[in-house]
């Protein structure tokens, strides 16, 4: 056996395919986010200076100076890792503390933290639908891999229901017989569309038929609510939903993922999943710096009150200029290319030739024909980069011949008019920067 052809041609296959994955040397710029410093290929010793417009740190929280000063802290105070796994060693007090901060943000009995978003759905999933009897789990078409995974590793039957559509959740719940277990997994914001499930319509359903609700918060936690307890905290939902799913390394800038439910299904899932007994926990200044990030935003409103002002202001400059912007409520600013290569030369060219990077999105990601470039603009980002932006796309759409739309006027979200200014957000980090 050739093994090494073996995997060269599992690469061939993908790169044939369009679909090979290259990553951009990049090292954050703590003081200065969102710029950052690229290290292009064959020319380390150069860097050059970007704006990253695609990141999944959110509101910025990965350098925020309190949750920055909670990792070094602990780190000096605790050590740099944990010992091993909860049972061992690991159950340190900034991760209990991180877990009652998480429980209260949900309104939850308990937590449990995990090492990452992927793990928790992995685990939660997997082992609440086992230990429910000849169990039915009802999925939502468009789940994140995480929750797919969670999905087949429990091993039961499974129903998949058509994306966001509640009629068909129903007609697949009623064909099944009332006394019979059933979870229902799916996520309140959808982050390569930007959409937002009809949470309220699928708990009725939950309750109406005696389904469990599990629901992925990972693109809202931090982002929406009053304190930042995702969409079912902003509608109202958050107590009757069984399990809320979130990850740390998103809108709170940390790394891991956790599950909050009540007491027994957060204990029995302690108990019984692999993927939480068998590995090690995450570090001290990990624990402390997303317990940081969770606590700030449970009081300050100013990062997500201009996040969602800069997401409307670079749509809305967008479409002026023609950018086919796929419409959603929320703050994904997904731009549509819908093909392969170009999307790559899109992103390529935006890179080398204006220092703005946006990864390219294309399949399995999404569906082929829907390539895109996905856009995450923050409350770091100033007005004058959305203007850059704005050029810097007008003229990669040229280079790379790409279709505009006609341009489109909709009126700038609501709050748009009563958002804080640049300078309103992390004086602290501008002090520092001087
Ligand atoms: C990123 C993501 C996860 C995984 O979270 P990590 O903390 O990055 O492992 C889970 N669900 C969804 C919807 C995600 O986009």
């Amino acid at each position: 056996m050739d093994y090494e052809r073996v995997f060269s041609d599992a690469i061939a296959q993908l790169k044939a395919e369009e679909r090979y994955r290259t990553f951009a040397n990049l090292e954050r710029d703590a003081r200065r986010f969102p710029l950052a410093l690229w290290r292009p290929e064959g020319e380390e010793d150069r860097p050059r200076e970007v704006t990253v417009w695609c990141s999944n740190d959110y509101l910025g929280m990965g350098v925020h100076p309190e949750v920055i000063e909670a990792s070094v802290e602990a780190a000096r105070a605790h050590g740099a890792g944990a010992g091993g796994t909860r049972n061992i060693s690991g159950t340190h007090h900034p991760i209990v503390r991180l877990e009652a901060e998480l429980a209260d943000l949900h309104g939850k009995q308990a937590a449990l933290a995990f090492t990452s978003g992927w793990i928790s759905n992995l685990a939660g999933i997997s082992t609440i639908a086992s230990l429910l009897p000849n169990c039915l789990i009802l999925s939502d078409a468009l789940n994140h891999n995480s929750m797919i995974e969670g999905v087949r590793r429990a091993g039961c039957e499974k129903k998949v229901w058509r994306h966001n559509d509640v009629a068909h959740l129903e007609a697949l719940l009623a064909a099944e017989p009332a006394a019979r277990a059933k979870l229902v997994v799916f996520e309140s914001l959808y982050s390569m569309d930007g959409d937002i499930a009809p949470i309220e319509a699928i708990l009725d359903l939950c309750e109406k038929y005696g389904a469990m609700s599990y629901i992925d918060e990972v693109h809202a936690v931090g982002l929406y609510g009053p304190r930042g307890g995702g969409v079912s905290e902003r509608e109202g939902l958050a107590h009757r939903i069984d399990v809320i799913e979130g990850t740390l390394a998103k809108g709170f800038g940390a790394l891991g993922g956790y599950i909050a439910a009540s007491a027994a299904v957060v204990d029995a899932v302690r108990s019984y999943a692999p993927q939480f007994i068998f590995t090690s926990t995450l570090p001290p200044s990990v624990a402390a710096s997303a317990a940081a990030a969770v606590r700030h935003l449970k009081t300050s409103s100013a990062e997500r009150e201009r996040h969602q002002h800069m997401a409307w202001l670079t749509k809305h400059a967008l479409r002026a200029a023609g950018i086919p912007v796929m419409d959603n409520p929320s703050h994904i600013v997904p731009v549509f290319v819908g093909d392969a290569q170009k999307c790559k030369a899109a992103s390529k060219l935006l890179l080398e030739r204006h220092a703005i990077y946006i990864q390219p999105i294309n399949y399995p990601t999404v569906p082929t024909g829907t390539e895109r470039l996905r856009i995450t603009p923050g409350p770091a980002h100033s007005e004058a980069q959305v203007a850059e932006l704005v050029e810097a796309l007008v003229d990669v759409w040229k280079t790379v011949g790409l279709r505009f739309e006609e341009a489109k006027i909709i009126p700038l979200f609501r709050r748009a008019a009563t958002a804080p200014a640049a300078d309103c957000v992390y004086p602290e980090m501008k002090k520092a920067a001087e």
